[in-house]
Order: C-alpha cells, then sequence, then structure tokens
C-alpha cells in the first residue's frame, strides 16, 4: 500500500496500522488434537518439544528456521531450476543477490547455516585460539570448538538482563574484548565472531556504532571480524528505528553499510532469506576464498551449489531480494511485537525490549520455586503444549550444555522458552490464541513442577535430550 493511502486513513481513524503487504494465496489446514491425546504424544517426546511429531502440533512457534512461507515469485523461481552439476545459472543468480545486498565479493552456497559454520572455523580458528563473540549460538559455538577454538563471551552485561530496555543489547562490551586482546595477546583471537541480531540473547540488534567501533579496535590489533548474518535485515530494522541518522535510510542501505565493517559472513537463509533450506558463506579476502572454495567441495558440493538443487539456489536468491523491503520487514518485527505487547500487559515477564524474530518468556521467573538445574524453561515449553498444542522451545540450560573442561552445566543467566514466529505464516488471530494460552500457563505455574533429564546425547543435548517430570 502506498504510503499515501496509509496516510490518508491514519488521519481519517486517528490513528495508522500496519498490516501485510501480501495476501494468502494457498493454505495449510491446522488441526488440534484432545488434551489426552497431548499429554501422551508429550511423555513419548521425553518432555521435549524437538521430539514431537509435527502431526501433533497446532500451532508451531518452535523455530522460524525454515518454516517461512514462500512467495508466488520464489515458487516460480524453483521451477527455472538448472539442475547442472556445475555452473548452474541460479548459483550465478544467487551470488549476484548476495553482492548487490550484502557487498561481499566471494561467495560460497552451503546446504544450511552450520555447514559454513564449519568451513569458517575449519580454516580460521587454529587449535587453541580464542574466539570472542556477543554471546553464543549452539551450532556456532560448537564448530568453533570443534575446530581447537575457545569461546569468550563478550556481549555488554546489560544482554544478560532479561529486563534491561538498552536498545541495542546485542553490542559487543569493547573493554572486555580488548582486555582479552591485551591478556592473550592478538596472534591468540582468530576472529571476532559477531552476530546481528542476537538470538540466544532474545533476538536483540548489534548498532551501526558499534560494529564501526569494534572495526577499529580490531583493525588497530590486525584481527578480523566475520559476521554471522543470519538475522541481519531484522538487525538493520531496529537501526533504521532506533539509531540516529538511520530513520530516513533503507533497510537496504544500512544492511550492506553494516556488513561493510565486516571481513566476512555467513548465513542460515532459512531464517532472514524466506526459505526452506539453504545457507552460504561470502568473504572478500581472495586467498581465503580459494581455501574454503577447495573446503566445501569435501563437505557440502561443488562450490556452484554447496549440497543445494538449483531451484533452491534460486529461491534463495528471490528470497534475499524480497527480504530486504522495508515494508516486510515492518510487518514480520510489528507480528512479533503485538505478541509481545498482549503478554506485557497481562505482566508476563518476558524479554524486553522484544527482540526482531520471537518472544522469550523469562521461565525463571515464571517458575522461581524450583532450580536450574530442573530445567525451568523445558517445563514452560512441555506446559505450553500441553495447554494449546502451541510448540515452543527451550533456550536455557539445557541448549547450554556443558564445559567441555569441568563437565558441568553450564549455567546461563538467561532461561528462556522461545516462541519464535515464521515468517509469513501466522495471522494476527493466531497470535491471540497463543498469548492466551501462555496466560493460562502463567496462571498455573505455582501448580507447575521441574523436570529431570534421563537421556543426554553428547552433541547439542536440547535437540534430542529426554526429560521425565519430577
Ligand atoms: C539457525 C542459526 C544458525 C545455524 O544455521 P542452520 O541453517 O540451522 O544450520 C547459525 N546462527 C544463527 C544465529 C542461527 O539462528
Amino acid at each position: 500500500m502506498s504510503e499515501n493511502i496509509l496516510q490518508t486513513m491514519g488521519q481519517q481513524l486517528g490513528r495508522r496500522s500496519w498490516a501485510e503487504p501480501w495476501k494468502i494465496k494457498m493454505v495449510e489446514p491446522l488441526r488440534m488434537i484432545s488434551r489426552e491425546e497431548r499429554e501422551k504424544a508429550l511423555i513419548e517426546a521425553g518432555y521435549n518439544t524437538f521430539l514431537l511429531k509435527s502431526e501433533d502440533v497446532y500451532i508451531d512457534l518452535l523455530t522460524d528456521s525454515g518454516t517461512s512461507a514462500m512467495s508466488d515469485r520464489q515458487w516460480a523461481g524453483m521451477m527455472m531450476g538448472d539442475e547442472a552439476y556445475a555452473g548452474s545459472r541460479n548459483f550465478y543468480n544467487l551470488e549476484s543477490a548476495i553482492q548487490t545486498y550484502y557487498g561481499y565479493k566471494y561467495i560460497i552456497p552451503t546446504h544450511q547455516g552450520r555447514g559454513a559454520e564449519h568451513l569458517i572455523s575449519q580454516v580460521a580458528i587454529k587449535s587453541g585460539q580464542y574466539v570472542p563473540g556477543n554471546m553464543y549460538f549452539t551450532t556456532t559455538r560448537l564448530h568453533q570448538e570443534l575446530a581447537g577454538g575457545i569461546f569468550v563471551d563478550v556481549i555488554i552485561d546489560e544482554a544478560h538482563d532479561s529486563q534491561n530496555s538498552h536498545p541495542f543489547k546485542g553490542n559487543v562490551d569493547l573493554d572486555k574484548l580488548e582486555a582479552l586482546i591485551k591478556r592473550e595477546g592478538a596472534e591468540k583471537i582468530a576472529y571476532v565472531s559477531l552476530a546481528g541480531t542476537v538470538n540466544m540473547a532474545g533476538g536483540q540488534p548489534v548498532s551501526m556504532a558499534n560494529v564501526k567501533a569494534l572495526r577499529e579496535l580490531c583493525d588497530h590489533y590486525g584481527i578480523k571480524v566475520y559476521l554471522d548474518v543470519t538475522r541481519m535485515v531484522e538487525n538493520a530494522f531496529f537501526i533504521q528505528e532506533r539509531e540516529e541518522g538511520y530513520a530516513d535510510k533503507t533497510i537496504a542501505e544500512i544492511l550492506i553499510e553494516f556488513c561493510s565493517y565486516t571481513h566476512g559472513a555467513w548465513m542460515s537463509a532459512k531464517k532472514d532469506s524466506l526459505v526452506n533450506i539453504g545457507g552460504w558463506l561470502a568473504v572478500n579476502d581472495e586467498p581465503l576464498f580459494e581455501e574454503l572454495r577447495n573446503l566445501v567441495v569435501v563437505f557440502e558440493g561443488l562450490h556452484t551449489y554447496g549440497g543445494l538443487a538449483g531451484r533452491d539456489l534460486e529461491a534463495m536468491a528471490i528470497g534475499i531480494t524480497e527480504s530486504v523491503q522495508d515494508d516486510h520487514v515492518r510487518s514480520r518485527v510489528e507480528q512479533v511485537r503485538y505478541l509481545g505487547k498482549l503478554l506485557t500487559e497481562w505482566d508476563i515477564p518476558i524479554v524486553q525490549p522484544v527482540g526482531g524474530h520471537a518472544i522469550f518468556l523469562d521461565a525463571r521467573r515464571i517458575y522461581s520455586h524450583f532450580p536450574q538445574n530442573q530445567f525451568p524453561a523445558q517445563t514452560a515449553a512441555a506446559e505450553l503444549y500441553l495447554d494449546s498444542g502451541i510448540r515452543s522451545m527451550e533456550r536455557g540450560i539445557a541448549s547450554a550444555g556443558r564445559d567441555p573442561k569441568t563437565g558441568d552445566h553450564y549455567y546461563p543467566k538467561l532461561e528462556l522458552t522461545r516462541l519464535t514466529i515464521p515468517r509469513r505464516v501466522y495471522t494476527q488471530a493466531h497470535m491471540d490464541v497463543v498469548a492466551e494460552s501462555v496466560r493460562a500457563v502463567y496462571d498455573d505455574r505455582e501448580k507447575t513442577l521441574g523436570l529431570n533429564m534421563v537421556y543426554e546425547p553428547k552433541y547439542l543435548r536440547f535437540f534430542q535430550a529426554r526429560f521425565e517430570r519430577l
């Protein structure tokens, strides 16, 4: 809708609402199973929402990863897949979209984000080197550790406080980073692993001022900055909204400026880029690119397909272009905020300010009557499913895993249950139903007991761990 029509409507109604910049052409029916069936399904899944069957789920807020609805243009693009083993036309379309909107020179497609994380970690980390990051992401940190790296959290302290309303809670604390560099020496730092937005902190953004200052500091010590651009489009929206000097810039302009302060990036295109599968790695340094391009053949596939079909590359190229449109990003973030606003009005503890892709329930404050090693966030996810068939995910002690040195759990300050909103999939009425179910779980909190972990896999345990009610 044009700005003018919105303005006229706004004047008439005395307010201006946002609305999705699309209409629905095809629908997928939903179904809700009975309370008894949900109880049975949950026990069979070991109280782990990752182990539920999708058929048993009503509204699926497990993740925004690969769950977006594609547009008619993307589906049409899939029919234009050039399934050649080498040099597919779709690869060049993807390469050009990434160069145009993210600004990096050399592109390597991968089957998804962790494929790219694996390659960059193997090439850029020497065993025993530190990898400072603005908090961590599960697969990112694991690949860094598997390459012999030691993760160090250098995010600002505000990020660990779920009620702190700092506008850029994803920022790097440059003092913490410089102290690490001075203590260990620049040669002991593999690179800075920067993410925008920070998923584990609640989808919190990094400011342009922060990335600029970070780059200056790193240039001073000769250290590279690599960016996890998975939700960088959403990060750009927050810069446009909150940072001085950016209100009149487009999302696309902000995105490319931000990326210009970094040396390279990896992407899980299953998030921002509106596709069901795909990822990439991009760098500006030619010798580094040569090395990565060699390695991708070993683990993913030839460097012009990276484990994907030509049609997937095409859907990604089109998805990138759609993802940077201002009206798309606005409606995306506003839908998340709509849910956040309802919960906030009902005094349910959630991470504030609301981030770009999800609502994070503060499970520690919901279940203040039992300790963190009884899995409050896992419990809230289980209760929500029992109440209404809504699937969410744990982002707390189970996701944090164990310290490889001591063998004890990591005890993260944030113990959160994530309700992640897929892009272009659910309506505002679905958000109302979700909010009401969260309220029912919250109202029952004092009667709820915690969980005990009865099966623990070695890697990324939260995906497959099993629990029993205490
Ligand atoms: C999802 C995600 C990844 C990993 O990507 P996959 O496509 O799931 O392999 C990396 N970083 C962030 C921030 C993510 O959200």
